[in-house]
């Protein structure tokens, strides 16, 4: 490809409202422009990048033995009010009517479409298991999009859906699809994290985030120095108080006088600097449900609270007060996964997370309507406190480190939450109607996209991976009005493109001043720059991972670059 005929208008100033690294240099070098907040147009340049990245994301997911799909975005209600989503899921689906009234949502995530399609034309054992992927556009009304393409309201998802007719089946293909991820976001050349997404509580091995690390990533990560142990600290915190949940319980029921404060109230008590929210935990103890609201990463109802070691909880007298509490519909909780749905936290002896994945606990809705019965000191007896830097690792191995991650993936073991809701049901070798055991597995390919950027780029641009750049060599003559350097880097260009290389010449009459910081803005992995010393046959090559560069005989040039 020339220069002169791609679209990627660059910038020189970095832009007003972009806060970080991956925002501002994909726009400064043109790959994207914003649209509305939280959507984005990807340029020629970008939208390369997002064929590579998706081009890795197929190739793995295949190997696992998942088949591509397309569903639709637009989606009828009447799916979702099966699934019970219709109501718990909140302000972030995007709702909409049709010319004859009839409600539509576009697609936040598509569990419900996958289920009824899978329940409609899958009915003997002897077809499951059955994994199925799309890469499709996802809308979700983010109550804050930011970041460029790290949080959009319109943005690329990689979602796989497996259904199962045993838990051993969804097992095995769980843990396919985790190595697949671990290949994709190698491959992608991110440094990144798988991390324990789930309570302790509850094994720890049913849901797992991929987290690229990056101090711009808006959750946390509670590793161990020395074992492999890593969870978001949404969860982890459970791993270090779970055994004490009946205490906390019982504290709970010692409270005689419930305050009633707000968060507000809360912090200022606490002398907190309110920059960050609270999650919350339910436990189940005897027949009642306790609420437990901790530390969390959200903002809620633009109040937040930072760093509060400890808790507050209600006591909820039924499941109807949860679901109340909650805004939900119970036994539906959840986008993308449920993890606990009342039925399930039922099952187990004292207690289960609601929490991260849940759209019932989506940013804004665990208070809403609700009057808050908070005491602090009944943490304190129950002495309650989040997972702390240089605690032990649960696992006992090792000291606990913070770090900040970017969530790019999600794997998650659903379970028979929409199969239920929906009747995906099979029939067994016994001739037995069972619901089928699914599984859902997400990459942001978008997000992915804007964490390399985030990971890989310096002061003067961006440095593509050569797995994901969007050409591999920039091939630029310094001054195309001198013949030899014209030629050559023609020659050059040709020669590369038939050994199947995608390189992009830069024929443009410009400036050498402004090619190079195109180039640098672009950050194609091998720059050739033929200059005034092409007469001898002599160009420069400079990688722009390292910034170092030498000098080369044009022969030289293909067996280097391989
Ligand atoms: P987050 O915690 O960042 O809001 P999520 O847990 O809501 O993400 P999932 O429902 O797990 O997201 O969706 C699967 C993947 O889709 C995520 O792991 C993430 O990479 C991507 N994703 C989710 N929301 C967005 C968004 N608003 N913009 C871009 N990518 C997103
Ligand atoms: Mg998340
Ligand atoms: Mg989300
Ligand atoms: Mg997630």
């Amino acid at each position: 490809m020339r220069q002169s005929m791609i679209f990627s208008p660059t910038l020189r100033e970095v832009p007003a409202d972009a806060e970080v690294k991956s925002h501002q240099l994909l726009l400064r070098a043109g790959f994207m422009r914003q649209n509305a907040s939280g959507i984005y147009s990807f340029l020629p340049l970008g939208l390369k990048v997002l064929h590579n990245v998706e081009k890795i994301i197929r190739e793995e997911m295949e190997r696992a033995g998942a088949m591509e799909l397309l569903m639709p975005a637009l989606q009828p209600a009447e799916l979702w009010e099966e699934s019970g989503r219709w109501y718990s899921y909140g302000p972030e689906l995007m709702r909409m009517k049709d010319r004859h009234e009839r409600d539509f949502a576009l697609g936040a995530t598509h569990e419900e479409v996958i289920t009824a399609l899978v329940r409609d034309e899958v009915k003997s054992y002897k077809r499951l298991p059955l994994t199925l992927y799309q890469i499709q556009t996802k809308f979700r009304d983010e109550k804050r999009p930011r970041f460029g393409l790290l949080r959009g309201r319109e943005f690329l998802m990689k979602d796989a859906y497996s259904f199962h007719a045993s838990q051993e089946s969804l097992d095995e293909v769980y843990d396919r699809l985790f190595q697949a991820y671990t290949n994709i976001f190698s491959r992608c050349g991110l440094n990144f994290r798988a991390v324990i997404a789930d309570s302790g509580a509850m094994g720890g091995k049913d849901t797992h985030e991929f987290m690229v690390l990056s101090d711009i990533g808006e959750d946390t990560i509670a590793y161990s120095d020395t074992s492999s142990y890593a969870a978001n600290i949404e969860m982890a915190p459970v791993v270090a108080t779970y055994e004490k949940s009946t205490e906390v319980v019982q504290a709970a029921r010692k409270v005689e006088t419930p305050n009633q404060k707000s968060i507000a109230d809360v912090s200022k008590f606490l002398q907190l600097d309110p920059t960050k929210c609270f999650k919350s935990m339910i436990f189940k103890v005897d027949d009642k449900f306790v609420m437990v609201l901790v530390r969390g990463d959200h903002e809620v109802n633009d109040i937040k609270v930072k760093n509060l070691y400890g808790a507050s909880m209600v006591e909820l007298a039924s499941a109807e007060e949860v679901q109340k509490l909650m805004n939900c519909t119970v036994g539906s909780l959840g986008p993308i996964g449920a993890p606990a749905d009342l039925e399930i936290i039922a099952d187990h002896a004292v207690g289960a997370i609601v929490n991260g994945c849940c759209g019932a606990n989506e940013e804004g809705y665990h208070y809403i309507n609700v009057n808050i019965d908070i005491d602090y000191k009944v943490a304190q007896f129950a002495d309650l406190r989040f997972i702390q830097e240089g605690d032990l690792s649960p696992d006992g191995q090792g000291v606990i480190k913070f770090a900040q991650g970017i969530e790019v993936g999600h794997v998650f073991k659903l379970g028979k939450r929409y199969s239920e809701a929906m009747g995906a049901t099979y029939l067994d070798e016994n001739g037995k109607t069972q619901s089928m055991i699914m599984g859902c597995y997400g990459i942001g390919v978008s997000r992915t996209v804007a964490a390399i950027a985030e990971q890989h780029n310096d002061e003067y641009g961006l440095k593509w991976p050569a797995a994901v750049a969007p050409f591999t060599v920039h091939v630029i003559p310094v001054n195309v009005k001198v013949d030899t350097q014209r030629e050559k880097a023609e020659k050059i260009y040709e020669a590369l493109l038939a050994e199947g290389y995608d390189v992009l010449l830069d024929d443009r009459q410009e400036r050498a001043g402004v090619k190079f910081a195109d180039a640098d803005l672009f950050g194609f992995p091998i720059r050739i720059t033929v200059g005034k010393k092409a007469e001898e046959g002599i160009v420069e090559v400079k990688v722009r991972q390292t910034n170092e560069s030498q000098e080369m005989a044009i022969e030289e040039l293909s067996t280097y670059i391989k």
